[in-house]
């Protein structure tokens, strides 16, 4: 995958859902077709941690039905770092299960902003997050 396609409004609602869960870490799934997002899953980090996040298994599997029955495909996992670093970690290696776009937000003074990448084989490459 070479981009992931965000909508400036989706882009935002991922911003006001990481900034409201600071300092504990946020997350979420992105999905969608063609490497367009079309819908954002809102997940509970069960883990309740600043360093990491752990999906509630539950939602997630609601999530996964939903877009199996909508014929879309899981193109993001998307998870913040309030702390910090605006990269993948050791342990988003470590854990990274999917073949999909890993979005991190991070943010410098007030600022979030988002980062795409993907992980595969113990290392990482930067994915395009094209914006419209
Ligand atoms: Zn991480």
């Amino acid at each position: 995958m070479q981009s992931l396609i965000l909508a400036k409004e989706q882009l935002q609602s991922m911003i006001e859902h990481v900034n409201a869960h600071a300092p504990l870490e946020a997350c979420g799934l992105l999905a969608g077709k063609d490497s367009t997002v079309e819908k954002i899953f809102f997940v509970q980090n069960q883990a309740q941690s600043a360093v990491r996040y752990v999906m509630n298994p539950m939602e997630q599997l609601a999530a996964f039905e939903w877009i199996d029955s909508n014929s879309m495909d899981l193109l993001g996992i998307f998870h913040s770092h309030p702390a910090g670093p605006d990269t993948v970690s050791p342990t988003d290696i470590a854990e990274a299960a999917y073949e999909v776009v890993y979005v991190i937000f991070s943010h410098t003074d007030k600022d979030w902003h988002a980062r795409g990448f993907w992980i595969k084989d113990n290392d990482y490459t930067e994915i395009t997050l094209q914006i419209r």
